[in-house]
């Protein structure tokens, strides 16, 4: 038998898509002008599948911190941060993430995967039992594996379940961990925190909270749901990432004094190069932009209110809530295929997100805004789902 011969199924899929055109897994944007605009072939799009929620990939201080790092201290640091030592501004970020949160203690990690990675696997092990959301990141489950831990699944956002999984647990729930995200990053809908803090609080266990999506999105502060709901004092962990609202790469964890005995026995905190000055430098310029512009996070959701209305309005079916991810449910796969192609050739680029990326055994397009979308780019991409509609 061939190396591959167990996936001829799925790259004989793949391969479909390629020569019936587009292939929405294989897509290179061949240029990107701005936070809000590249280039597909010859097709000039407005980029509405990004994570870059705050719009700060093309900020003029990121980029200039990032480049200033770059020259002083060189391209890469070839190594992880326990054998061969962290830089000085890995430890800064740290304190400066901490200080951001207003928690004892910050970790930075690669990436926003390898940070829970990092945390999960390390406290998940044979020896704890994890609740987790159904919808919860592929990071989650895969640390979860990882770690060993007796995993339970409780239905997506249904706080019921949750406690009668929990109860079901008896004396055990006191040390169960619980985790969610705070925004999903598909349907865009939220934990519902107030609840899950209220089992916790009457039943115990232990809460992290993934903020990936929601980390400088949500909260008067940015930092999230739990600031949001104004349950923080309840979240044991917050997991978030640079790959966002930071619009860098890296990943971190904020918790207890306690939690710094991570370092010492996470595995893909040890086993794995440290982020590169210039990532860490940008990301230290994008958290005080964050902390320092309020008004981006309002222009933020003023374009997501704008979406979510503009599409509603055409009667596409959308997901549950007002966000800056909007979910545009779509019947069967080979129409989200042709729709999600028609909408690149009328210059707009969203998120084909096929089962099982796609919860509950849907096809979606998933679309996102950011703050530096203008009102026009926004009824640009009102105006080419509109198109379909005919
Ligand atoms: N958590 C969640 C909820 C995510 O959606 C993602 C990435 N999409 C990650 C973690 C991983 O982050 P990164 O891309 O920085 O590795």
């Amino acid at each position: 038998m061939g190396l591959y011969d167990k996936f001829a199924r799925l790259a004989g899929e793949r391969e479909q898509f390629q020569t019936s055109g587009l292939n929405p897994f294989g897509i290179c944007i061949d240029e990107i002008y701005s936070a809000t605009e590249g280039r597909i072939g010859k097709q000039k799009i407005v980029l509405a599948g990004t994570n870059n929620y705050l719009g700060l990939t093309f900020n003029a201080q990121a980029i200039a911190d990032g480049q200033a790092a770059l020259a002083a201290q060189g391209t890469g640091t070839t190594g992880s941060r326990m054998a061969n030592g962290s830089y000085g501004s890995h430890l800064t970020l740290e304190h400066e993430l901490a200080a951001f949160f207003d928690r004892p203690t910050a970790i930075v990690f690669s990436t926003g995967y390898t940070a829970n990675l990092g945390v999960i696997s390390t406290l998940a092990d044979p020896s704890a039992v994890v609740l987790i959301d159904a919808d919860c990141h592929a990071s989650i489950y895969d640390a979860c594996a990882l770690g060993g831990a007796q995993i339970i699944r409780f239905r997506h956002n249904d706080a019921q379940d949750l406690e009668r999984r929990m109860v079901r647990l008896g004396e055990r729930a006191r040390d169960a961990i619980i985790i969610v995200e705070g925004i999903y990053s598909m349907l865009g809908d939220v934990a519902p925190l107030v609840e899950i803090v209220d089992i916790k609080r009457r039943l115990g266990g232990y809460l992290l909270v993934d903020e990936a999506h929601s980390f400088g999105v949500m909260g008067a502060g940015g930092r999230g749901l739990a600031q949001e709901l104004g349950v923080e004092q309840d979240v044991d962990i917050v997991l978030g990432t640079f790959s966002k609202s930071l619009a860098s790469i890296g990943g971190f964890a904020v918790g207890s004094k306690a939690m710094d005995v991570l370092r010492y026995c996470s595995r893909p905190y040890i086993f794995t190069a440290s982020p590169s000055p210039s990532s860490i430098a940008s990301v230290r310029s994008s958290l005080k932009t964050i902390a320092q512009h309020p008004e981006l996070r309002e222009k933020l959701w003023s374009n997501a209110h704008r979406l979510y209305h503009g599409l509603a309005k055409l009667g596409y079916e959308l997901g549950p809530r007002i966000s800056p991810v909007v979910p545009v449910m779509i019947g069967s796969k080979e129409v989200g295929l042709r729709l999600w192609r028609d909408l690149i050739a009328n210059g707009v680029y969203v998120n084909l997100v096929l089962p099982p990326a796609a919860p509950a055994g849907i096809t979606l397009l998933r679309c996102s805004v950011n703050a530096a979308h203008s009102e026009e780019q926004i009824d640009t991409i009102i105006q080419a789902f509109a198109e379909l509609k005919q």
